[in-house]
């Protein structure tokens, strides 16, 4: 753990919970995310001043307080400047958006002290204009949070943020975070053309296949849609349809799951909504959620 894996001629990335990429170049070094928290960007710190680099720069894939956990220790103690993309970078500044969004009013101070739910807040400037060193881009990733990136480094790897899952991960918790479904379907459609290279993404193994794993997790994403379809021939609330997917996959139901699953769902509600599949009716103070094909019935 904590390890600096070379994996380029320029780029490494340090094996931790959620990985970091780093990009040097003259003794400097552009981190890709920061950690998911104080302690964990220290040990980074560490390895990155062992291997004779100053961090200059941390370019955050995306808002969500696990990759964005270090960047307020990293500004304070290198004096590096924080990116993130667009929009997103609002959320770094405040991180209670993010846990608000999940939440959907003021969370609990139970949330707000999980280090998955809320980070340190840190100033951003948006990532579009960080001044790139010739050959590194943005990679569009959006729909795990409104405006994911990866990034590409000059030397041809790629760091893929949250857009997959592991199978592993996938097979054993069912669900994973997304908040835009159709953004978060269409990166993963264009992920499964992409050629073989290096990629890294944050929480599952380097691999050089992504195709594949997009694929899966493509796969995962339309049984659940089609699963939530199903049981909706029977009208139930979201909460009630939450519980039926939880029980239905044997998943532990806790305060923070009850979020960023539940928020996970509503997105596929609206989805679904959208697309015409399901619709909602009142019923004496409850608003049931019913496959469309039903209510036509
Ligand atoms: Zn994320």
């Amino acid at each position: 753990m904590f390890d600096l894996i070379q994996v380029a001629e320029h780029t490494y990335y340090v094996d931790c919970p959620v990985r970091v990429g780093v990009w040097e170049q003259a003794g400097e070094a552009i981190l890709i995310d920061s950690g998911n928290s104080p302690e964990s960007a220290a040990r980074i710190h560490a390895k990155i001043r062992d291997a004779g680099l100053r961090v200059r720069h941390i370019l955050n894939t995306h808002c969500h307080p696990d990759h964005i956990g270090g960047n307020r220790y990293f500004s304070e103690t290198c004096g590096a400047t924080c990116w993130c993309s667009s929009k997103d970078a609002a959320f770094c500044a405040v991180s209670e958006l993010g846990t608000a969004i999940m939440y959907g009013g003021r969370p609990p101070e139970r949330l707000m002290l999980d280090r998955f739910m809320k980070a340190e807040d840190c100033p951003c400037r948006e990532a579009e204009e960080f001044p790139f060193p010739e050959g590194m881009e943005l990679v569009d990733l959006a729909g795990h949070s409104m405006f994911q990136k990866g990034v590409r480094t000059p030397d041809g790897v790629c760091f893929m943020a949250d857009c997959v899952a592991s199978e592993k991960v996938l097979d054993r918790f069912v669900f994973t975070y997304a908040y835009d479904i159709a953004r978060y379907r269409n990166t993963l459609t264009r992920l499964t053309g992409w050629e073989k290279g290096i990629y890294i993404p944050s929480h599952c193994e380097p691999c050089e296949d992504i195709a594949s794993l997009a694929a899966y997790n493509l796969a995962k994403l339309e049984e659940r849609l089609a699963e939530i379809v199903g049981l909706l021939a029977q009208p139930m609330t979201a909460e009630e349809l939450l519980t039926a997917l939880f029980r239905r996959h044997k998943l532990r139901m806790t305060l923070s799951q009850r979020y960023l699953i539940g928020s996970t769902l509503s997105g596929m509600l609206s989805y679904l909504m959208d697309c015409g599949k399901i619709t909602t009716k009142s019923d004496d103070g409850r608003l049931l959620w019913l496959n469309s094909e039903v209510e036509t019935r």
